[in-house]
């Protein structure tokens, strides 16, 4: 009797639990931010948690004068990327005097273009290669709103990758709100959530929502993402997605810091309601973007002082820095080159390593990430229709995105009318060690891109242009200690760059342009001045740890 009736209570309660655990899964299926009362009311409950989706990161002192009363300062930047950019149009307004040196012909460092005759000697626009512009880059885009330019970009329709099989990874219609982010990418067909929810994975992937920017780096800048994706045993399409996540990074799993992969996932995908649709400019960046941005800098005074590449500072016996060379002092200098810039100007300026030997022995430490590569090819024909005009690849060796850049640039346009063609330039951010020279990298390119577009299999290449380059931020395994901050010991001497570490969570461009910000907020304080407002995306994850006594709105 007593066994009947323990046979039927363990049947009811294990009814009992396979309803709830399919009412679980069914509404994790169906969780939505925008339906129902349910999925916006928990929105706003993520939004408020995190402290909400744009925050300021600096306290405005209103009672500080915004210009300097005497005398003009003298500033330096070196570099004329988005961090140069940024620091000098943040000085100049304020009554700094302020000389931008950039080493190329050019401004806009890795946004920049320039000319490149084709063989049959017309002169077309190339570049550094297609950008996204996320619409969390809260800084960069106050200024690109300011200049008007943002209004003239277009918007993605889709964040695709391409599988090697055929098959494709579309993050069309995954929801912008975070957490829902998470749950819809299952709807998306990115994982199972068998795999997640009876598996490893459900034990690790909770330290993506716990960034925090001290404890994540002290537990995880040892371990390489590969590592973790073996521990977690993460579903391999969901393993796919993150690969390429970081080789946007210029790094392959083995070597991407676990830390710096939770810190830039949780910038782009768990801090923000912006989703993984971006915008790009609809033109040249040249026309379209770097010659506005060269107006502005002139109409603020700015002197640009272009293909002047500095080989390192001296400082006098004033006490001013100077370029070497050169005989203007200066009150301060902004070192906004790339991280080998940096490294060969402070290398070469022999009274940093005398004044302060460690600083200068942890910039010579730095180094860049893997190399990169962006191939143009002019073809006789046009890929399929139904691509957006930027995708990634499942790489088979190096091929991580390709642009359709005659669907985006109008010089590119007009020269795939004339020739019935199509101009795509193909990205490799993480070149292997093996990766070999110039020829083989095309080569290897060349026929990756038949492979995910085999339509192209007999298309004629017309003409071609290549950049091999190794100058990007390295964010690999144990590099975060000794990662410069903007802040130099040398007085009158600050860093900035995509590359230099930041007291907020920001990456590439607007990591570049944020370091310019807070370089020059550094020296406006420095003289007693109001400091420039800076945004960020919430400095810590959904589930990082409060301190006890933190308000949690
Ligand atoms: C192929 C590619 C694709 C990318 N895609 C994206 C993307 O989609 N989204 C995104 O957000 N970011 C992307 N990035 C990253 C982004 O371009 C960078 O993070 C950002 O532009 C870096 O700006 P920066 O000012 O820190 O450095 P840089 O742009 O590198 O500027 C540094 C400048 O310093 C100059 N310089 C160096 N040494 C000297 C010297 N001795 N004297 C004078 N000048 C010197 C250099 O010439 C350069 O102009 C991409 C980068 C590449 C290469």
């Amino acid at each position: 009797m007593l066994s009947t009736l323990f046979a039927v209570l363990s049947i009811t309660l294990g009814l009992v639990l396979l309803l709830g655990a399919g009412l679980v899964l069914w509404l994790l299926r169906w969780a939505s931010a925008e339906r129902g009362w349910l999925g916006p009311w928990l929105a706003r409950r993520i939004a408020a948690r995190l402290g909400g989706f744009v925050q300021p990161f600096n306290t405005i002192d209103p009672h500080r004068p915004l210009r300097l009363s005497q005398g003009p300062q003298r500033v330096a930047v070196i570099g004329g990327g988005l961090a140069g950019i940024a620091a000098a149009t943040t000085l100049a307004p304020r009554g700094f005097s302020v000389v931008l040196y950039e080493r190329n012909a050019y401004l806009g460092g890795k946004i920049g273009g320039w000319s490149h005759r084709l063989t049959k000697g017309s002169e077309v626009p190339v570049g550094h290669g297609f950008h996204a512009f996320f619409r969390h880059y809260h800084n960069l885009n106050r200024f690109l709103d300011q200049l008007g330019l943002r209004a003239s970009f277009a918007a993605i329709n889709d964040y695709l990758i391409l599988e090697r099989g055929g098959t494709a990874l579309s993050f069309a219609g995954v929801e912008r709100t975070p957490v829902f982010n998470l749950i819809s990418m299952a709807r998306a067909g990115v994982y199972r959530w068998r795999d997640i929810l009876f598996g490893q994975a459900k034990h690790e992937l909770r330290l993506l929502l716990e960034y925090d920017p001290l404890a994540t780096f002290a537990r995880f800048d040892q371990t390489s993402f590969a590592s973790f994706a073996a521990r977690a045993e993460l579903p391999p399409r969901l393993r796919l997605a993150f690969n390429t996540f970081s080789r946007a990074f210029f790094a392959d799993e083995d070597r991407m810091s676990l830390a710096e992969l939770i810190k830039s996932f949780h910038f782009y995908y768990l801090s923000h309601d912006g989703g993984l649709l971006y915008d790009y400019p609809a033109a040249d960046y040249a026309d379209g973007v770097i010659a506005p941005i060269a107006r502005h800098l002139e109409q603020q005074g700015v002197t640009l002082r272009l293909a002047c590449g500095v080989e390192g500072l001296t400082r006098d016996a004033a006490g001013r820095l100077r370029i070497a060379g050169e005989s203007e002092a200066f009150d301060h200098v902004v070192l906004a080159s790339d991280v080998v810039g940096t490294r060969a100007i402070v290398g070469a300026s022999t009274f940093i390593a005398e004044e302060q030997p460690a600083f200068a022995a942890q910039l010579a430490a730095t180094r860049p990430a893997q190399g990169y590569a962006v191939l143009r090819l002019w073809l006789d024909r046009d890929p399929r229709a139904a691509l957006p005009v930027f995708f990634i690849t499942e790489r088979l060796r190096l091929l991580d995105a390709i642009a359709l850049c005659h669907r985006i640039e109008p010089a590119a346009q007009d020269w795939a009318r004339q020739h019935g063609g199509a101009v795509l330039e193909l990205h490799c951010y993480a070149l292997p060690d093996d990766a070999g020279d110039d020829a083989a990298i095309a080569a290897a390119l060349c026929a990756e891109l038949e492979h995910f577009l085999p339509e192209l299999r007999q298309a004629q290449h017309r003409d071609s242009h290549l950049q091999v380059r190794r100058d990007f931020a390295a964010f690999h395994v144990g590099m975060h200690e000794g990662r410069p901050g903007l802040r130099t010991p040398v007085p009158g001497l600050w860093l900035a760059g995509d590359w230099v570490a930041l007291p907020l969570p920001a990456m590439l461009m607007e990591g570049a342009f944020s370091a310019g910000l807070l370089s020059a907020n550094a020296i406006l304080s420095s003289a007693g001045l109001r400091e420039e407002p800076v945004l960020t995306v919430p400095t810590r994850g959904l589930l990082a740890r409060r301190a006890p006594d933190e308000v949690v709105r």
